[in-house]
């Protein structure tokens, strides 16, 4: 039940069928900053190692990318691929299930290609065990026969890059963690990237759309292009409906108010976790998986998905002992805050939070 409310959500982080559909077309294809907008720090550092790599002939060093999702991994692979003029393989940690599918993938590899593994923390023990001799040394460890007579045989194999992507860097086992040379966070965009991502998206999508309009969508993204870019969509059907077509600043907050996304982005499970928290929990701490059972939504989906944005907009804390919202998420909800006694006998807000 919660997984299906998370994926039908409109500002949802998840790919869904619909976005597989143009996600191709709006992919960015290259590091210019009007194609792949924003990620200043990343893309700067990924031109150093990508220019280093070719000036030395040399195959790039194994790369992590970590951040949340609709954020741009997958495409930024993709153009680091392209950069390189190099071929990319591409798989998910959930979609190799033994060991023995990720030995065919590597022997597969050409020299130089690139093995992208998309939710790599998700991969199996016994998997990724075959990953460390892989991206250390470019071997693979196989035994052979069984008992006392068994081997253990080392295949060479290709000079690959490894890209992993990963929404939690922090649940790689260290190992794995340790073997990427290059690590790059991607962080939420501001509302002028995604102004920019919205009006890059409506050019390529032949859609009208004036400035203000594309500043209200972005607004209103959750700094995810992947949420801007179908919010693009949805908005236009009501431009095509309702108006004459150009997306405006008016078309725009009728459609999100009908899609009942409101001013910031927040949804109703956003707005239904905030308020949980400071209804049922007093503003908090409240531990995820109290929080989790009491929303009905996953404690990983919670994580991932809801929390860095209503963190980047200063609604919600992470302390030691729990989740806290702060005065602005109940000014944002128009609840009175409930003063707490604190220890010397005064009226104070937020002390359990401190
Ligand atoms: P992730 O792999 O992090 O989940 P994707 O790479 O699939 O995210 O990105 C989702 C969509 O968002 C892409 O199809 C692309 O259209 C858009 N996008 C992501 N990052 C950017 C960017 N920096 N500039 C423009 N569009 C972007």
């Amino acid at each position: 039940m919660p997984d299906t409310d998370f994926e039908n959500r409109i500002v949802s982080s998840a790919v869904s069928e619909e976005d597989r559909g143009t996600d191709a077309t709006l992919r960015p294809k290259s590091l210019d900053d009007d194609e792949y907008v924003g990620q200043v720090k990343a893309k700067e550092n990924l031109r150093v190692y990508i220019s280093a790599a070719k000036m030395r002939g040399e195959s790039l060093d194994h790369v992590l990318l970590y951040g949340p999702p609709g954020l741009g991994k997958t495409t930024l692979a993709g153009i680091i691929a392209a950069e390189m003029n190099i071929n990319i393989r591409v798989t998910s940690g959930p979609a190799i299930e033994k060991a023995g599918d990720l030995a065919a993938l590597l022997t597969n590899l050409g020299d130089g290609d690139i093995l992208f593994i998309d939710e790599i923390h998700r991969l199996q023990r016994s998997v990724e065990e075959i990953l460390y001799p892989a991206m250390e040394d470019y071997a693979l460890d196989i035994i052979i026969g069984k008992g006392p007579s068994a081997r253990s045989i080392r295949i060479d194999l290709p000079r690959f890059t490894l890209i992993g992507a990963t929404t939690r860097a922090g649940q790689l086992s260290t190992p794995l963690r340790d073997r990427f040379g290059v690590l790059l966070k991607l962080e939420l965009y501001t509302t002028e990237e995604l102004t920019r991502i919205i009006q890059r998206s409506a050019r390529i999508l032949n859609m009208q759309i004036d400035d203000d309009g594309a500043r209200e969508i972005a607004s209103r993204s959750r700094g995810t292009p992947r949420i801007a870019n179908r919010l693009l969509r949805r908005i236009r059907d009501f431009a095509q409906v309702k108006g004459d077509g150009v997306i405006n600043r008016q078309v725009s907050d009728y459609a999100l108010g009908q899609l009942e996304i409101d001013s910031l982005g927040l949804d109703n499970i956003d707005r239904r976790m905030l308020e949980t928290i400071i209804k049922v929990y007093d503003g908090g701490p409240v531990g995820l998986e109290t929080l989790a059972a009491t929303v009905g939504e996953e404690s990983i989906t919670l994580e991932d998905v809801y929390e860095p944005y209503l963190m980047q907009i200063g609604y919600l804390n992470r302390t030691t002992r729990g989740r806290c919202v702060t005065r602005l998420a109940y000014e944002h909800l128009g609840i009175e805050p409930k003063p707490n006694l604190s220890d010397d006998g005064q009226f104070s807000l937020f002390d359990n939070c401190k």
